[in-house]
């Protein structure tokens, strides 16, 4: 069980730009969801709340019942996918995938084994020696999946995941984050600035403008206009 839970949450950086400003948000456990907004409204400030890579200034996050910020971050059941992917470029496939598993201490073969069956599993099989400048930008973003998958993450965070590819990789790709969603019940929250893409995929909205929630709800209340 990690549903996500936020109580007041504020994220304000040194600067002083209060990115995230006092939100309060539920996710389910198994829930696909997506953030829509407009740039700079704070989404990825949010998601790297929820990962744990920012602190929030006030309130609480949680997940699965614990709160992150005590969470050891090897112990985290959360992966992110980043909107460049960030891929070590001087790794193969397999060892990016495997990244998550060596921070852990894993041994070597496990690594490998972890690996193969995770790249397997998402059509990545011919290409675990590959370094990701000979990958296209779909290949890339499938070994950025399967990285988080590698982790046994309960919780996939995707900043703008689709943003990079083509017209036709982004149809494919939607397809493809739904199916594993539903395969593996990930509770998945998904930022994008597409309304579009959050219509097809999400089966809740939140609309978010200077660090707030404005509108929360399935696609149909949040596009039925009044
Ligand atoms: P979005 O993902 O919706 O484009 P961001 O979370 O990136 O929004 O940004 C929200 C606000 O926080 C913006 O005003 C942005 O300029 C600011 N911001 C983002 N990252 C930083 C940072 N590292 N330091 C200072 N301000 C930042
Ligand atoms: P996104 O659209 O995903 O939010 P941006 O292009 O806004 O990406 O930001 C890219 C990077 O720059 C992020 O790491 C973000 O934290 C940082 N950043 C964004 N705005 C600021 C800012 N005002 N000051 C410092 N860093 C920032």
């Amino acid at each position: 069980m990690a549903g996500i839970e936020l109580a007041g949450v504020s994220t304000v950086y040194p600067n002083g730009v209060r990115a995230v400003d006092a939100l309060d948000l539920t996710v389910a456990d198994g829930e696909f969801f997506a953030l829509l907004g407009p740039s700079g409204c704070g989404k990825t400030t949010l998601l790297r709340t929820i990962a744990g890579l920012e602190q929030a200034s006030s309130g609480s996050v949680s997940i699965g019942g614990a709160d992150v910020t005590r969470l050891e971050p090897g112990v985290r059941k959360v992966a992110m996918v980043f909107q460049d992917y960030a891929l070590f470029p001087h790794m193969t496939v397999s060892e990016n995938i495997a990244y998550p598993l060596r921070v852990r201490r894993a041994p070597k073969p496990e690594r490998a084994e972890t690996a193969a069956r995770t790249a397997a599993g998402l059509g990545l099989a011919g290409l675990l020696e590959r370094r990701p400048a000979q990958l296209s930008g779909g290949q890339q973003q499938r070994v950025a999946l399967a990285r988080a998958m590698a982790m046994s993450a309960e919780v996939l965070l995707l900043d703008e995941p689709l943003s990079n590819l083509d017209a036709r990789l982004r149809l494919e790709a939607r397809t493809f984050l739904k199916r594993l969603q539903r395969d593996l019940g990930l509770t998945t929250v998904f930022v994008t600035h597409d309304q579009a893409e959050a219509l097809a995929m999400a089966d809740r909205i939140a609309v978010m403008s200077e660090g707030r929630i404005r509108q929360l709800g399935s696609p149909r209340d949040v596009f039925q206009r009044p």
